[in-house]
């Protein structure tokens, strides 16, 4: 069957279409329901069958996978590469959940991982799962403030984390950061567990509160945990993205659905039968590590490539020369990570054999048109682009080598996948765009497998987040989207405040918030910009309390330490500017957008309803002589 007949079925006929693909994984009871839709825009996938992310992704490989490897753990800044075969990997994920149960971790418990790319989360990930533990596991370059919302939020039993990372040679301690979020908690947890590298021969512990990984592991070496089986909606795990509010959202994923929707893709979209591998670059604190640094490419009974390090290090040739060593299929990065490639010799694209390698897959972001030419051109290989988020868990737009490759349109994610129906519509009056007009992007209920299931104990922000923009009950995707005639989707940037630095999500608000907390800062405003490296990047604009406003290079730069205190060098600043007002309207509605196409040199919209017109004069002056903190951008 072709493209167009699966998708089809898979929309039309959603019970029939996934009661065969349920087949693709193991359950310990079968499901009762294969859909339960019966309280939109809630939906339950496999009601009433019991399973196992952890058994599916491991225990039912080993009869025949045992000796074939697992995880290939590499780490350009520590000089290690671990092979991790299913079997050893069965042992190592036993011996890390027997460490949680003796820790007084069982089902429904939270857990935040806080660790590097390195193999121990992969085992911290699949120990929780295997005992029925949720996992929460937070970027490694989250600051300690935000740690400290994520943990508040998800209140868990553990934290686990590494005395240290390592980043282009250098060190850069966590459980400092660790500490000062759990100092800063309202319901810190009562046990750290630490997984020391020996990067940091400083680092201080807490007795009582800190418990050393490596001693309980040996004990734990020969354990044998049994699998706690799930409902199949039961949650895995939470995973916090931004919002347009500081407040993040707990993105809650469900077992059954999300082990079913990331088989299927593995091979459908992927191209990955079982004993294939993938090199990905993400890192296990997104998505897309999540689905296809772990639980993916397991669950298809693949080999993971895990990297820890930067694209250029030891040399620009370091993730081709991964992918000839193992016999990478699939390699799976993202435009900032591959732009920084461009940068080098094109010699590197050349210099190993990728006889192997088939598809080039790119997520995250927009895929511009020089860095897809550059990578078509310099590899020979089919680059595919795929658009989702945190909250679909798997790609929603893609093509489907897998199935059915269809031609690639340069800067089309392509078509929706399993089960996605999909809508580009008028933002005001909901209805349908004609083909080549630009509109919202939005998702017909139910979503399908593998999507959130609700954000962590907050059904009503589930709903209103996601599906209260419009009169019909449609989830949004926040994202401007147009679709050609031959049913190609393009997407056109976000219609939120959210920007998206280097494939990573940000709420301006959350930036403006954390600004805000400086008392010599009256007003804030955030915009994204374009950047020719990461995508977008923050550039920040406020006013001055009065008796400050002396010294505004001084206070911009206490902006940029307070940004990168609280919520860690993702979020900094390109540049701060210190303005005498922020354009405002009538009502008081700060303009953002106006702010943004400042900057950028375009069109600054729409100024009838500006109150003060002398505002956007200053502020082009402002730019004109350049910021008062970062580098100049006009
Ligand atoms: P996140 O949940 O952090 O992965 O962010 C999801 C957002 O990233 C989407 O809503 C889009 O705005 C953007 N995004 C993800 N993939 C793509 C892509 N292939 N093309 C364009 N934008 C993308």
């Amino acid at each position: 069957m072709g493209y167009e007949e699966t998708w089809r079925r898979s929309v039309d006929e959603p019970e029939a279409f996934w009661a065969e693909q349920a087949t693709l994984i193991d359950w310990h009871t079968p499901p009762r329901t294969i859909l339960d839709d019966a309280n939109p825009p809630f939906r339950r996938w496999f009601v009433g069958g019991t399973t196992n992310l952890c058994h599916n992704a491991v225990d039912r490989h080993l009869r025949v996978r045992g000796d074939q490897l697992a995880i290939v753990a590499v780490s350009t800044e520590t000089n290690v590469t671990r092979e991790i075969s299913y079997r050893e990997l069965h042992r190592e994920v036993n011996a890390f959940a027997a460490t949680l149960v003796e820790l007084g971790v069982g089902k429904g418990d939270r857990v935040v991982i806080y660790l590097p790319n390195v193999a121990e989360a992969v085992f911290a990930m699949l120990a929780c799962a295997r005992i029925g533990a949720i996992h929460s596991v937070v970027f490694g370059g989250f600051a300690a403030h935000n740690l400290a919302l994520r943990i508040d939020d998800a209140e868990p039993k553990l934290l686990v984390c590494a005395d240290a990372g390592m980043r282009g040679g250098k060190v850069i301690p966590y459980k400092p950061l660790v500490d000062a979020a759990l100092d800063e908690s309202r319901c810190p947890p009562p046990h750290v567990l630490i997984v020391d590298r020996g990067l940091d021969p400083g680092m201080k512990t807490r007795p009582g509160r800190d418990v050393d990984y490596a001693s309980l592991r040996e004990r734990h070496l020969d354990a044998t945990v049994p699998i706690v089986w799930l409902e199949s909606n039961e949650p895995s795990y939470l995973l916090y993205t931004s919002g347009t509010t500081g407040r993040p959202k707990g993105v809650q994923r469900d077992v059954g659905g999300y082990a079913v929707a990331l088989a299927l893709s593995m091979t459908a979209i992927f191209d990955l039968p079982p004993g294939q591998t993938i090199l990905c670059t993400s890192d296990v604190g997104w998505a897309v590590g999540h689905s296809y640094n772990v639980y993916g490419p397991l669950i298809g009974g693949c080999t993971a490539i895990l990297y820890e390090g930067l694209p250029t290090h030891p040399d620009p040739g370091i993730w081709w020369r991964l992918c000839e060593t193992y016999g990478a299929r699939t390699m799976f990065s993202s435009p900032t990570a591959l732009r920084i490639l461009k940068k080098q010799d094109e010699a590197w694209l050349k210099k190993h054999d990728l006889s192997a390698l088939k598809w080039i897959f790119v997520a995250g972001e927009p895929l511009d048109r020089p860095t897809y030419d550059w990578l078509t051109q310099g590899t020979g290989k089919t680059v595919i682009d795929n658009y989702w988020q945190t909250e679909t868990g798997w790609p929603a737009l893609s093509l489907m080598p897998g199935l059915d490759l269809k031609p690639v349109k340069p800067g089309s994610p392509g078509f929706p996948t399993f089960g996605y129906r999909m809508r580009v519509i008028d933002e005001a009056t909901g209805e349908d765009k004609a083909p080549g007009e630009k509109g919202v992007l939005v998702i017909e209920p139910p979503l399908p497998p593998g999507c959130l299931g609700t954000i962590w104990r907050d059904d009503e922000r589930y709903v209103r987040s996601y599906f209260g923009h419009f009169k019909e009950l449609l989830y949004s995707s926040l994202d401007w989207a147009v679709r050609d005639a031959d049913g190609y989707v393009f997407i056109l940037g976000r219609t939120d405040d959210v920007i998206n630095v280097a494939g990573h999500r940000l709420g301006t608000r959350e930036i403006e918030e954390s600004v805000a907390t400086l008392g010599a800062v009256a007003e804030v405003a955030v915009v994204g910009v374009a950047d020719e490296l990461k995508g977008q990047v923050p550039v920040v604009f406020a006013t001055l309390r009065q008796g400050v406003a002396d010294h505004p290079v001084d206070v911009a730069h206490a902006m940029e330490r307070r940004v990168v205190e609280l919520l860690g060098g993702l979020a900094r600043p390109a540049c701060v500017y210190v303005v005498a007002a922020l354009p405002k309207t009538r009502s008081g509605k700060l303009l953002r957008r106006s702010l943004q196409a400042l900057v950028q040199g375009s069109d600054p919209g729409d100024l009838s309803t500006l109150d003060d017109p002398g505002a956007l004069e200053e502020i082009r002056r402002v730019l004109v002589r350049g910021p008062h903190c970062g580098a100049r951008r006009a």
